[in-house]
């Protein structure tokens, strides 16, 4: 694949290089802080194919982008998805190839996602009781989520991240227990303050809300934590845990504005890309993937154009939910 002419850059001169694909908008889990127990999911000929998405990921490795997310909804119950990591895995110039997923299929999976070159895991578990994590998820089992990750522990990964969305007089009381967990795998841990995407029945996310400096402050005396200098370029802020090989990242949109340093863009499942997270600016590529015959010029001008749409700030506001009408599944979180 030819370099890229010049790299994607925004009007606010932020270097776009990282993209994450949201494969699917369908899930086998239903989390509250995620979906409505009732969700309607996209008809299927709205979603792109897996020839569509790997278009997409051609386009963007040739404009540049060195690090790919495959997320959803569950990545992993999407029918071929570890064929499509297999080719975007071998496309010449991207760096990175990392998924997000619930780990419910981690267990059948891990090793094909090795092989399929996948280099890093991130793997969400907001609770280690298995009752409190089915009310969360209001499906999951926790065993064989839990199995999951130790399937992939065993693959030896590049890294492995748990993500945990703390909710206050649900989950709160289990971040010190959270972080030991990893710790005793010697894996990273990030804790997401919940963010107003989409409408979520039966609960007031502003009530819910917990900052990451309350879930910190509840660390401090459990744990040895140190500020660290590691960015990934992302909204993350790490802490070391001293005397172990494990990470604390908090992902702090409400409390720690982080967009200044944003380096990324996200396609939906129907093939739109979102500029940002917390707002609706965005552009339909599916005609273009779908333009007979198809031309990866015309598309890769859309993408360096849409750069000019891209947002300085999110627009996130708990009270005033929901600002943005789109699920975290149906976004590619
Ligand atoms: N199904 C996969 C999973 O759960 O990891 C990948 C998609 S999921 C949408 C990606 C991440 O978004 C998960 O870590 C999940 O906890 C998080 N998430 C979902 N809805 C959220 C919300 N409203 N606010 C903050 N994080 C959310
Ligand atoms: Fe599914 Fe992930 Fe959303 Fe939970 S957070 S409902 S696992 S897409």
């Amino acid at each position: 694949m030819p370099l890229p002419s010049s790299p994607l850059v925004d009007r606010f001169g932020r270097t776009v290089n990282y993209v994450r694909l949201s494969i699917t908008d369908r899930c086998d889990f239903r989390c509250v802080y995620c979906m409505s127990e009732k969700m309607v999911f996209l008809p299927r000929h709205e979603i792109l194919t897996l020839e569509e998405i790997m278009a997409l990921a051609e386009a963007f490795v040739a404009l540049g982008v060195l690090k790919i997310r495959v997320t959803g909804g569950e990545p992993l119950v999407r029918k071929g998805a570890l064929g499509l990591l297999e080719k975007i895995g071998r496309l010449s110039g991207l760096r990175e190839l990392v998924i997000t997923t619930n780990g419910a299929q981690l267990e059948e999976m891990a090793k094909d996602l090795k092989a399929a070159g996948v280099h890093r895991i991130n793997i969400s578990l907001d609770s280690l009781r298995s009752e409190r994590f089915l009310k969360l998820t209001r499906v999951g089992e926790l065993a064989r989520v839990l199995k999951g990750i130790e399937a992939a522990r065993v693959m030896g990964f590049d890294g492995l991240k748990l993500n945990s969305v703390i909710l206050r007089e649900r989950n709160q009381d289990e971040v010190v227990d959270l972080v030991r967990y990893a710790i005793d795998r010697g894996i990273d841990i990030s804790f997401i303050e919940e963010m107003p995407l989409g409408l979520v029945d039966g609960r007031d996310r502003a009530l819910d809300f917990v900052s990451s400096d309350e879930i910190l402050e509840q660390l401090r005396p459990f744990f040895d934590l140190q500020p660290s200098t590691e960015t990934t370029g992302g909204p993350s802020r790490y802490h070391q845990v001293l005397g172990s090989k494990t990470k604390v990242g908090f992902i702090s949109p409400h409390s720690h504005n982080f967009c200044g340093s944003c380096n990324r863009v996200r396609v939906t499942a129907e093939g739109r890309l979102l500029l940002c997270l917390g707002n609706e600016h965005s552009v339909d590529l599916k005609p273009l993937l779908r333009r007979d015959p198809f031309d990866s010029e015309a598309l890769q001008a859309a993408i360096r154009k849409a750069m000019d749409l891209k947002p300085q700030y999110h627009e996130f506001d708990l009270k005033a939910q929901p600002v943005i009408f789109r699920h975290m599944s149906a976004t590619g979180g």
